[in-house]
């Protein structure tokens, strides 16, 4: 699994994300959206210090590091708390393809060893408390991925 690192630069000096206990998966919902494009949108029209997720995975399949490991803006009241894994499309009309689908559990396992996350803590935005909007997409079936990553768990089968 490769994490691309891309120098963003942020309007503010961000915070440290530390002891992260909940993962939270996005979609960006308008499936023409790049890393830069989610950058800019965040930046000019919501008016925050850059893209609001910790990591980005594009429909090309490629990981990037978005905000990394300093505290997002795309969950609110999670923050300083999850990690904000966004995917580009829109699981409100489409699924996401295998190949984003399948770097996006290799993510969250890396993730779940490592701050030792339980695939209970893994939440779809919609899940969280006052949430009204369908993310990360109505066909994007939380139940099903968190089984998807109990199995990989107890597989060991880590990156
Ligand atoms: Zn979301």
């Amino acid at each position: 699994m490769e994490i691309k690192s891309v120098n963003l630069e942020f309007n503010e000096e961000l915070k440290p994300l530390e002891n992260p206990k909940n993962i939270i998966i996005h979609h960006t919902h308008n499936p023409e959206l790049t890393l830069v494009t989610t950058h800019k949108l965040h930046q000019e029209k919501f008016k925050w210090a850059g893209i609001g997720y910790n990591y980005l995975i594009e429909k090309d399949s490629t990981i990037f590091e978005a905000r990394g490991m300093y505290i997002g803006a795309h969950a609110k009241g999670h923050n300083a708390v999850a990690i904000g894994i966004a995917l580009v499309g829109n699981f409100d009309e489409f699924l996401p393809s295998s190949e984003q689908l399948e770097l996006l559990i290799e993510l969250c396992t890396y993730f779940m060893f490592k701050y030792d996350i339980e695939p209970n803590k893994v939440l779809g935005h919609r899940e969280l408390e006052g949430v009204t909007k369908s993310c990360p997409g109505s066909k994007f079936n939380m139940d099903e991925f968190r089984e998807l990553l109990k199995v990989r768990i107890s597989n060991n089968n880590i990156i």
